[in-house]
């Protein structure tokens, strides 16, 4: 059965009853996790995100796979006195395995206080998980968030596998991020040719009946480094430079109208330089009509109820610019250490430029 709710003060009775119901259930709970996220000094986006709304400001979520991007986040995060989301792929979890993984984001609490920062506020986030099963493997072994993307099932497949993580979730007071929506491109495992987006008509029955603290939308993001086909774009006279299409506003207005004040997250966010993608090309690389989303189309929905942008692309093109350029510099170099040392620069660079520039977070730990 399909309710039709459309009031948001039923939305927020249920909401309650979804908190109440975590309370209930921590409790009564008869499973124990191996890793409680809270003792190794993580934080959930509970908080975070209810600042960042109503600041008018969204928090980074990059995705890490190793200890250079990793150091580059968290140093940029400390320096500009940043809350950050620590983001595991499944992509991430194969390359690296998801127990190193879990005790590098334990090791980045701890390296943050080194660096001078008292209360680090850093989240270890699984993005897209794909199951149940998934899910339940990181909050037990200390992920602090989850995201459960059943975007691809049926509306109702969706709902019953975001509500059955939320109540695992919430007994151990992990957050969760739902999807409602389809985004084209390819990240890792996940992929699709076209985007769906997110029909404002739904949700917040979705948000009601499965309790999820954030809700992923598709508003024309895209996965990837080729976001959009240059048929999809127009052309720059001035620069010749392929310019995509704008996100949806109009769907995001009506999302936040029906959501008041509900945290929003944008998926596929990179907004893939031209300056990096050229230094590729001219070190040797081949990346054509490479294509992100702009600047300022960011800047502008972080000022709304979007409190989370997700960035990956633009770390993976900031890496492979630098050491393709220190490579081709320097032909007799071959320690690792000598190219990824500018790379991690360039990296950190870049998210401190995110975090100062687009997202706005600086300055609110
Ligand atoms: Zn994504």
């Amino acid at each position: 059965m399909r309710l039709t709710i459309d009031s948001y003060d039923f939305f927020l009775v249920n909401h309650k009853k979804n908190r109440n119901f975590a309370k209930y259930s921590s409790i009564h709970k008869n499973t124990t996790i191996m890793v409680d996220y809270k003792k190794i000094g993580l934080v959930n986006t509970r908080e975070m995100f209810a600042k960042a709304v109503s600041g008018g400001y969204a928090i980074p979520a990059f995705n890490f796979n190793n200890m250079e991007q990793m150091q580059a986040i968290i140093q940029a995060a400390v320096e500009t006195k940043s809350p950050v989301i620590l983001q595991v792929s499944k992509g991430a979890r194969d390359y690296a395995n998801q127990t190193l993984l879990r005790y590098m984001a334990e090791g980045a609490v701890e390296y943050a206080k080194e660096l001078g920062c008292a209360k680090p506020q850093i989240v270890l986030h699984l993005d897209h998980g794909d199951s149940f099963e998934t899910c339940k493997s990181c909050i037990d072994m200390g992920f602090s968030s989850v995201m459960i993307d059943g975007s691809s099932l049926p509306y109702d497949e969706n709902v019953a596998v975001t509500r059955k993580v939320v109540e695992y979730a919430h007994q151990f007071d992990v957050t969760v991020e739902g999807e409602l929506g389809v985004l084209a491109g390819v990240e890792d495992e996940v992929s699709a040719a076209e985007s769906h987006y997110t029909k404002p008509e739904e949700v917040i029955d979705f948000v009601t009946k499965t309790g999820v603290d954030s809700l992923a939308i598709s508003i024309g993001t895209s996965h990837g480094a080729y976001k959009f086909t240059p048929a999809q774009c127009t052309v720059d006279p001035a620069t010749g430079r392929l310019v995509p299409p704008p996100l949806a506003f109009d769907v995001l207005e009506a999302i936040e109208k029906k959501l008041p004040g509900f945290p929003i997250v944008l998926h596929g966010s990179s907004s893939v330089p031209q300056d990096e993608v050229d230094t590729i090309n001219a070190n040797g690389g081949a990346l054509k009509a490479a294509v992100g989303i702009p600047e300022e189309q960011l800047r502008k929905a972080a000022k709304s109820a979007v409190c989370k942008i997700n960035i990956d692309s633009d770390s993976r093109l900031a890496m492979t610019a630098a050491i393709r350029k220190h490579l081709a510099e320097h032909p007799d170099h071959f320690d690792p250490r000598q190219y990824l040392k500018p790379a991690r620069e360039s990296m950190k660079k870049m998210y401190i430029h995110k975090i100062v520039n687009v997202l706005g977070s600086n300055d609110k730990l």
